[in-house]
């Protein structure tokens, strides 16, 4: 049957624990945080009527993100101060790689009410 395409978001969320510390005008101490983050990706779904398959994009997230952040010190493995603004910014580099133009915006939650939204340099 033919298929109507439509224009959607698609939005994958996962979780890392992970710990940072701050110097400067943060100037924090280490301690953890359960980095709750999603990935949104917008586009045209395809002549199968989706976007982009959930199990791949998970499988992506897990590979390029979450393998490379949990459980560690996040000074260590940013090449950046470990804000959660710079978090944000390198989760979506590392999507981006993948994704392209599809991918929209990487959000990183450092508590439920407290929340980062990345879109790009270009946005
Ligand atoms: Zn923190």
């Amino acid at each position: 049957m033919p298929q109507t395409k439509h224009k959607i978001f698609l939005v994958k969320k996962s979780v890392f624990g992970a710990t940072h510390s701050h110097a400067g005008a943060l100037n924090e101490g280490a301690h953890g945080h359960d980095f709750v983050y999603e990935v949104k990706l917008y586009g045209t779904t395809n002549d199968e009527g989706f976007l982009a398959d959930f199990r791949k994009v998970e499988s992506d997230m897990m590979t390029l993100v979450n393998k490379e952040l949990a459980y560690k010190n996040l000074n260590a493995v940013l090449q950046m101060p470990p804000t959660t603004e710079n978090v944000a910014a390198w989760i979506y580099g590392k999507m981006k790689t993948v994704y392209g133009a599809t991918l929209r915006s990487v959000t990183v939650y450092e508590t439920p009410e407290s929340y980062i939204i990345y879109e790009g340099e270009d946005a």
